[in-house]
């Protein structure tokens, strides 16, 4: 079941098939490798006592699909496979589309999910993200938080994934567009101009300490000193 056409997620499809004829393969872009099964949003899925609702959340790449899943008959809460949509602390990167659909991926579609649900996102970026979360709330104790528990686990070498969709609207900004804090800190008030400006800073943000002083960078350029 992919997510995404990209790499990063199908890369190894074909060997796969090629040992496992009868393998199905499912996902809503006719490019992913081996794809047997094109999905499309709402459509429901059951395997066994397990079903999965295909949600379509187009941004990261035009035909990214997030998977809804539940048991029959089971106590746990549900989850969602969020791939490169919805990440602990973050979101992906608008590579083929907007932050308007990034909008609605996250406040329609996933936003209004049950918020119990567990969410396993494709890629492990917590501590990076609430570092940005922090530079954009530097006051909320949730982000701060969830940002010392992010660094003990990933000193560990423990993951941080699943979170689940409540905590996310505590902490993370693409979630928290809405928010006065949030829109103070990106000098927006539009929801989806607010999500736009919060990609552009986020794909910017670099850990201060990886950072040289300008005039030291303005140096380097002048070839004053080499690195
Ligand atoms: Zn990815």
């Amino acid at each position: 079941m992919l997510q995404s056409l990209k790499r990063d997620h199908c890369r190894g499809n074909e060997e796969l098939a090629r040992h496992y004829p009868d393998l199905q393969v499912y996902g809503a872009d006719k490019r992913i490798g081996a794809l047997t099964n094109k999905v499309t949003h709402d459509e429901e899925l059951k395997f066994g006592d397990i079903n999965v609702r295909c949600l379509f959340t187009p941004c990261h790449t035009v035909t990214h699909m997030c998977y809804f899943i539940w048991e029959d008959n089971c106590p746990d809460a549900p989850a969602v496979f969020s791939g490169d949509t919805l990440f602990i602390g973050g979101c992906g990167r608008f590579y083929e589309g907007t932050a308007d659909q990034m909008y609605k991926n996250l406040t329609q579609i996933l936003g209004t999910l049950p918020k119990e649900t567990k969410v396993f996102c494709g890629h492990e970026c917590t501590v990076t993200n609430l570092k940005f979360a922090l530079k954009v709330e530097p006051d909320n104790e949730a982000v701060k938080e969830k940002l010392a528990w992010a660094k003990a686990r990933d000193d560990k070498d423990l993951p941080t994934v699943p979170s689940t969709l409540e905590d996310e609207f505590d902490y993370n900004p693409f979630m928290r567009v809405t928010e006065e804090p949030v829109q103070k800190f990106t000098g927006q008030t539009d929801p989806v101009e607010v999500m736009a400006a919060l990609r552009t800073m986020k794909d910017n943000f670099k850990k201060p300490k990886e950072t040289l002083p300008v005039p030291a960078l303005l140096a380097l350029e002048w070839g004053l000193f080499r690195p």
